[in-house]
């Protein structure tokens, strides 16, 4: 088996792996990366002047042979995405629609949300979905997904096996999160002594001793923060890390809170729990209520006037957000400075950071915390990573006991060999035979 990186050896988001095997080429993930080539955000938009060609050339795209709508060589026989992250999948808008497409249902649906990228991509021809544990047939491979607890919903590492061999891609993964058992029946059921494992190394920058708190502890601080506080509480986390948005829910619902969310965010959790058919969690979407931004209504007003009617029953207005203060948890985002500022009152609100810390330093991040320091509101950061700590690494590499393990998705690369099996460096760009 013939395995490139195209992107992932050397940083974190934006992964990209090709395997090659008996005339079938398959590419597992083709995301976003998180950074452009300054060290800054990357921003699509800042290059919307120059062809997909051209991107391809800027080292935007990933350079890989048959991928894309415009390529004349050989098509990709297929495109395997691990999770709805926008590192992970954020570029499969360019890639040819005729080539096969796996990813998990509830995945593809948030994909697919019009909101996630207006205008944008939402279909494929050869739409295949995974189910977990059950292998799939890829011309030479045989790929059998395994679901695992990260902060994306329906996340998968994948088990490929070709030509006598197996490799093991990771995706993105942890421990801590709310299905912790997910991962433990992955490390029980995948096979052992594979070839090589693709390992995610999110975390290896930290201390080796820093454990990650988990949702569990979060959802306790949460309440605590809800119960003390005088008037609202304004929370800034991500509206896609549903294992969040459950420790906030649950934790609301103990301190006798509503949670307020935007049109954006009751999207997403309407799609996910109505995929998962359980009947609490389309509950929970009930019992929310949905604030309407003024710059997303006008928007959605001309391109999509029916998902302002989808919520209008569950919408709620300033007046009715000032008069129940001190009864509603309301998920912001720094857009929604403008809309706060109508509302009032905002000294008396509590604000609770719960997102990576490097986000911090974004324009529109520092915005809203400057807007939140400016009301002198009270302040509190709740937060745990999405992703394996260094010691549920170890117990990872510990239970799959791989002949050699592959760093991707990680700023340090170096520090693998703390686990005590041969570590198989690679260049992006570099083919690797396993
Ligand atoms: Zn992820």
């Amino acid at each position: 088996m013939h395995l490139t990186i195209h992107r992932g050896t050397n940083q974190i988001g934006g992964s990209c792996v090709e395997l090659r095997s008996g005339g079938t080429r398959i590419i597992l993930d083709i995301g976003m990366p998180l950074t452009d080539e300054f060290g800054k955000k990357f921003e699509l938009k800042r290059y919307k002047q120059y062809s997909e060609q051209e991107l391809v050339k800027k080292g935007a795209l990933p350079d890989v042979a048959g991928l894309y709508y415009w390529s004349n060589t050989q098509k990709v026989d297929a495109i395997l995405i691990s999770h709805p992250h926008l590192d992970h999948y954020g570029f499969w808008g360019y890639v040819d629609p005729y080539i096969s497409f796996y990813t998990g249902p509830i995945a593809r649906k948030i994909m697919q949300l019009e909101i996630m990228a207006p205008g944008g991509r939402k279909s494929v021809s050869m739409a295949i979905n995974y189910k977990s544990g059950k292998k799939l047939k890829v011309g030479a491979f045989a790929v059998t997904p395994y679901l695992v607890d990260h902060a994306a919903y329906d996340s998968h590492a994948l088990v490929i096996q070709a030509g006598g061999k197996t490799v093991i891609y990771s995706g993105d993964l942890r421990m801590h999160g709310h299905i912790p058992q997910a991962t433990e029946y992955f490390l029980e059921h995948a096979p052992k002594g594979a070839d090589a494992l693709l390992l995610e190394g999110t975390m290896m920058g930290t201390r080796s001793d820093e454990r990650c708190r988990s949702e569990k502890e979060l959802e306790t601080e949460f309440e605590a923060v809800f119960r003390k506080a005088k008037s609202i509480v304004l929370v800034y986390c991500s509206v896609q890390n549903m294992d969040r948005i459950a420790s906030i829910y649950r934790a609301a619902k103990r301190a006798g809170r509503t949670v307020v969310t935007d049109i954006y965010g009751a999207e997403v959790f309407n799609a996910v729990w109505k995929m998962e058919n359980q009947k609490d969690m389309a509950n929970i979407v009930k019992a929310m209520r949905v604030f309407y931004p003024y710059s997303l209504a006008q928007m959605l007003g001309t391109r999509n006037p029916a998902l302002l009617r989808k919520y209008a029953g569950l919408q709620i207005k300033s007046e009715e957000i000032r008069k129940r203060a001190k009864e509603l948890v309301m998920l912001v985002r720094p857009k929604m400075v403008d809309d706060l500022t109508i509302i009032g009152e905002m000294e008396k609100a509590d604000f609770i950071y719960s997102q990576w810390e490097g986000y911090k330093a974004e324009p529109d991040t520092a915005r809203l915390l400057d807007f939140v320091e400016k009301k002198e509101m009270a302040c509190h950061e709740i937060h745990t990573s999405g992703h394996a700590d260094r010691q549920s690494l170890q117990k990872i590499v510990d239970k799959l006991r791989p002949k050699a393990i592959i760093p991707i998705h990680t700023e340090n690369p170096k520090g693998y060999k703390e686990f005590g099996v041969p570590v198989r460096r690679l260049q992006d760009g570099e083919e690797a035979e396993v």
